[in-house]
């Protein structure tokens, strides 16, 4: 049994996994007052399943930050404060079994791959920000140091809106296909056209929210539409980038913005569709993520799996049954 920790914005995840599957769990609130604090959290949430579960044989811990991997050392982090603290060494010297730390969507896109037993796969994270992972032969690709594979860091065009992430560029896909540029978008068209429906749903911070302009779409307004046909090309053509970069078995969509996917996927695919190379094209299966909440801690305790037994995500699939 190993244990997976998902540090979340809002919550500690953790959980006892084996193979795939969650044996037992808890969730604590984040502490965000200090490092200290945090830390403390983390451990007190821990010991409690330990308590519970028993001792695991290996940790592994998802964090939203870049992570330098060999030393499970936080490189920047955004939203918890974490950005130059020796994790992996911390939360050793705590808990005195191996401890493995990575970037959240690594181990979102190392779960969904095991529990569809899939070698190949690319995942991508629409959320207020874009992120994602990918999963080569079974094995999470990081770059050199663990910092690569961020997907949402590509330039579609080079004289687009400024990244919206911690990021110098312009037009990346975070700049298109992200929450945050919804919002943008939506926000903007509202000033300009201030007899629309969306100008209707400024709100007191003076924007529109992604939550309005879902419903303004749904409710068939051409404004709120034409933003999101404009993001599924964007995104289509982005999705086209990766199958011909990586070519995937598989193309998972997750993320928060995924939830208003019957706005925007089917265009997205017919876009990707027109634009990648038909040999690499015709072999991918673009699709919603499967791995649901328990994601995060999965996949942390699957790579804390492979790090101290060498698993390979096909020795799970083969006794489980794909997930439908
Ligand atoms: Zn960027």
């Amino acid at each position: 049994m190993v244990l997976g920790v998902d540090v979340g914005g809002t919550k500690v995840a953790v959980a006892a996994v084996e193979g795939v599957t969650v044996r037992d769990s808890l969730e604590e609130p984040t502490e965000l007052g200090s490092t200290a604090e945090l830390l403390d959290g983390i451990e007190q949430a821990v010991r409690d399943l330990i308590e519970r579960a028993g001792e695991p044989e290996a940790i592994g811990v998802g964090v939203p930050s870049q992570i330098d991997y060999d030393t499970g050392t936080v490189e920047t982090s955004v939203n918890i404060p974490l950005t130059g603290v020796p994790l992996r060494d911390e939360l050793s010297r705590r808990f005195g079994v191996p401890v493995f730390v990575d970037n959240d969507a690594n181990c979102a896109a190392l779960a969904e791959a095991h529990i569809l037993g899939e070698d190949n796969l690319v995942m991508l994270t629409l959320g207020t920000g874009v992120g994602g992972g990918v999963v080569n032969g079974g094995m999470t690709f990081r770059g050199a140091h663990g910092l690569g594979a961020e997907l949402g860091h590509f330039t579609l065009n080079p004289d687009g809106p400024p990244c919206p992430g911690s990021c110098p560029n312009r037009g990346c896909i975070e700049a298109y296909c992200s929450g945050q540029a919804l919002e943008r978008d939506a926000t903007e068209l509202a000033v300009d056209k201030p007899d629309s429906r969306l100008a209707g749903c400024i709100g007191e911070d003076g924007k529109v929210s992604g939550r309005e302009l879902v419903s303004a779409a749904e409710g068939g307004d051409p404004d709120a539409l034409l933003i999101f046909e404009n993001f599924a090309r964007m995104l289509g053509i982005a999705l086209a980038g990766y199958v011909n970069v990586f070519e995937p078995d598989r193309l998972a969509i997750g993320g928060g913005v995924s939830r208003a996917s019957h706005l925007f996927l089917e265009r997205a695919e017919q876009e990707a569709g027109a634009r990648a190379l038909p040999a690499l094209w015709r072999r991918v299966t673009i699709a919603l993520a499967e791995g649901g909440a328990d994601a995060g801690v999965i996949g942390a305790a699957v790579l804390a799996g492979q790090e101290v037994h060498g698993d390979t995500p096909t020795t799970h699939a083969t006794t489980t049954e794909r997930a439908e």
